[in-house]
């Protein structure tokens, strides 16, 4: 261990004491205090001295700081302003890090890709997200299309294990379908809650996914894809026809009977038992009564 590391209980102690710093639960701030298991993040996202990496989140700079001995470039958003004097003291000696006090789900990532990352070849997101906003995170960020290859974050277990699903089991829901419609996502380790301060309430988890160059399946409109899978999910126990009868008021029912049948989908299947290419099929059937 470098003596230097910010991720160990006496370090940590020891910066929030001299700044006074007061934890927010409503920011979800909940720092890591295990270099090991930084370490391990940090293997897994594969960074190297050509990638650009994205940060949400850098509290007071534990992931940064390992993520800024192996990466090109560090970016990391920080919403909570009074860490921002402490990460300029925490990471003073890695000129490869900026930080930006913004809101990740204000901030155009876009253009700050194209001005501090163009240099760099390879681009990962990888942070210990803030728990109660992974979803929008996660999602909003796909849904632009970023030029991002991977993310390697850690989120709550439930909701890394939703990511992963399947049809037919308990996780699987829209959200899957999306993660997975844009990515390849694997739970790559159980994280204990042993190594935060403070310790958070759930079980947490890394999760890899790894950017589609093209989305699993193509569908003529893709928004109208994700409003059938949204509709599909509306009331989990109902069938399909019904939750589709209630989203899809654009089309008679009639006509989303019609649809089913012609993808050979039962009016009675739930959801859940569908998979992302029969969506697809069915999502491409119903827009033609739109
Ligand atoms: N990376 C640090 C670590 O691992 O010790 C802190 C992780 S903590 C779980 C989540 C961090 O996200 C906090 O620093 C919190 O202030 C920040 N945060 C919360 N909401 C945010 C948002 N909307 N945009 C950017 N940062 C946010």
């Amino acid at each position: 261990m470098d003596k230097k590391d910010i991720a160990t209980v006496s370090k940590t102690v020891e910066i929030l004491k001299k700044y006074d710093f007061h934890i927010k639960k409503a920011y979800g701030q909940n720092f890591l205090i295990d270099v090991n298991i930084l370490n391990k993040i940090v293997d897994h996202s594969d960074i190297d001295i050509n990638t650009g990496v994205i940060e949400i989140g850098p509290g007071i700079g534990s992931l940064t700081e390992q993520l800024a001995k192996r990466a090109k470039k560090v970016i990391a958003y920080e919403i909570d302003k009074s860490l921002i004097p402490i990460l300029a003291e925490t990471l003073q000696d890695y000129k490869n890090v900026k930080i930006i006090n913004e809101d990740i789900l204000q901030a155009d990532v876009k253009s700050m890709i194209n001005e501090e990352l163009q240099a760099c070849c390879d681009i990962a997101v990888v942070a210990n997200l803030p728990y109660y906003i992974t979803t929008p995170i996660i999602m909003n960020l796909l849904e632009q299309r970023l030029p991002i290859n991977r993310y390697c974050v850690m989120m709550q277990k439930e909701v890394a294990q939703r990511l992963c699903g399947g049809p037919s089991t308990k996780a699987y829901n829209s959200l899957t379908i999306a993660v997975q419609y844009y990515t390849i996502p694997k739970i790559v380790m159980n994280v204990p809650n042993s190594v935060f301060i403070p310790r958070p309430a759930v079980d947490s988890a890394v999760i890899k996914l790894l950017s589609r160059d093209e989305p699993i399946i193509n569908v003529l409109d893709e928004q109208f894809f994700f409003k059938v899978v949204r509709g599909s999910f509306i009331q989990r126990r109902k069938t399909i026809y019904n939750n589709l009868k209630q989203s899809l008021h654009e089309i008679n029912h009639e006509d989303i009977l019609m649809a089913l049948k012609k993808v050979n989908i039962p009016p009675v299947t739930r959801g859940e038992a569908l998979t992302i290419q029969q969506f697809a099929m069915l999502s491409d059937e119903l827009i033609k009564h739109t």
